[in-house]
């Protein structure tokens, strides 16, 4: 068990703050720094003016220095061990567009694995943990945009619900793309292939992928007697059914949930208009019901409110009760961003 010094915080979710270099935009024209850190201590120290700042407190302190894998191994690596033991887990990017969300998780690291992000690096790390033969992991990638959930591997099949199985509360994605994944570099062309279909879906939609939420989904499945379960190859592109079929008492199973959220921006509501305007509102409504549900949980309140949003009721059986959650707020460094860089700490706050 990993946590195990840690179980009274049981269900917390535990909140890293990442800053990101100065853009050579923002070092040409000399920016004055809104924040200073102080990561051996953990504290964040947000400075609103010369003469007013205000220090906070966070599970772990990321500089613009950080490296990927120091990121994932504070942040994400005890969700993926807690994963790989038979519990659910879920790790998220939380922050203003451009301060790092998509370079934290996403990150592809082709040329430079050293730039890979959490998603690469928990695939690698279960897969290194998996016995072959008898363990089996397979993916769904998805996003989330509007209220209304697309499948990123397969672009056409859009509408997916989101389904709570009452007896267990299982959640379940009936008719999404689910993706055995046999070894590193086909995961890696299968997020690649996310990536572009998310493109693709959003500039015909004419709108920006920083408004949608992408989620991966790892389910993995774990033969607790560690023999053979099954011809592996044959569950390539297996359905929901079918992998639930596989729930036998002698499998372990658990899913890990990466998301890269939409930009928590607050939206200029003046002059937008027509679709526009439902958007602002759905984007909110997630992030809101988001905030909600991790403030409920940081005050270990017995009812959190999953069923506002799609966001929150997909995530649902994944944080929370025995699950494990991590937040990643990833933050600018410039005091030009000064107001949404103190909501984003605030954010994070809210789930300590
Ligand atoms: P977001 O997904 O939050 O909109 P991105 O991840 O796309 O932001 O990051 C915006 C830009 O900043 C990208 O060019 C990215 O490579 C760069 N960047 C973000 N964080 C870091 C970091 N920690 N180190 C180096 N470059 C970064
Ligand atoms: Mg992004």
């Amino acid at each position: 068990r990993v946590f195990s010094d840690d179980d009274k915080d049981s269900g917390r979710v535990r909140v890293a703050v990442r800053v990101r270099p100065k853009t050579t935009e923002e070092h040409d024209l000399d920016f004055t720094d809104c924040v200073e850190l102080q990561p051996e201590l953990r504290r964040l120290k947000l400075k609103k003016n010369n003469w007013s700042s205000e220090s906070y407190k966070f599970d772990e302190v990321f500089t613009e220095s950080a490296s990927q894998r120091r990121v994932y191994e504070a942040v994400a690596k005890p969700v993926v061990e807690s994963v790989l033991d038979g519990y659910n887990g879920t790790v998220m990017a939380y922050g203003q567009t451009g301060t790092g969300k998509t370079y934290t998780v996403g990150r592809l690291g082709k040329d430079d694995p050293s730039e890979r992000g959490i998603m690469v690096r928990a695939l690698e790390d279960i897969f290194a943990n998996l016995s072959p033969g008898s363990d089996i992991m397979a993916i769904s990638y998805l996003q989330l945009y509007l209220e209304t959930i697309q499948d990123l591997l397969v672009p056409e099949k859009t509408n997916i619900p989101v389904v709570e199985d009452p007896k267990t509360g299982e959640v379940s994605l009936p008719g999404s793309t689910i993706v055995q994944i046999k070894d590193l570099d086909q995961f890696l062309e299968l997020l690649q292939v996310g990536e572009s279909n998310r493109h693709a879906a959003n500039t015909k939609l004419n709108t920006e992928s920083s408004r949608s939420h992408a989620v991966l989904v790892v389910h993995i499945n774990r033969s607790l007697e560690g023999k053979k379960e099954n011809d592996a190859s044959s569950l390539a592109n297996v359905t929901n059914s079918e992998l639930s079929a596989h729930h036998l008492p002698h499998l372990l199973k658990s899913k890990l949930l990466i998301v890269d959220l939409a930009g928590s921006e607050r939206i200029d509501k003046s002059g937008i208009e027509g679709h526009m305007i439902e958007e602002t509102k759905f984007i909110n409504l997630s992030l809101t019901s988001l905030g909600k549900c991790i403030n409920a949980l940081a005050e270990n309140s017995p009812y959190i409110p999953t069923r506002e949003s799609k966001l929150t009721r997909l995530l649902r059986d994944s944080f929370g009760g025995t699950a494990r959650t991590s937040l990643i707020v990833t933050v600018g460094p410039s005091a030009r961003y000064y107001s949404e860089t103190a909501s984003t700490i605030m954010f994070g706050q809210r789930a300590m």
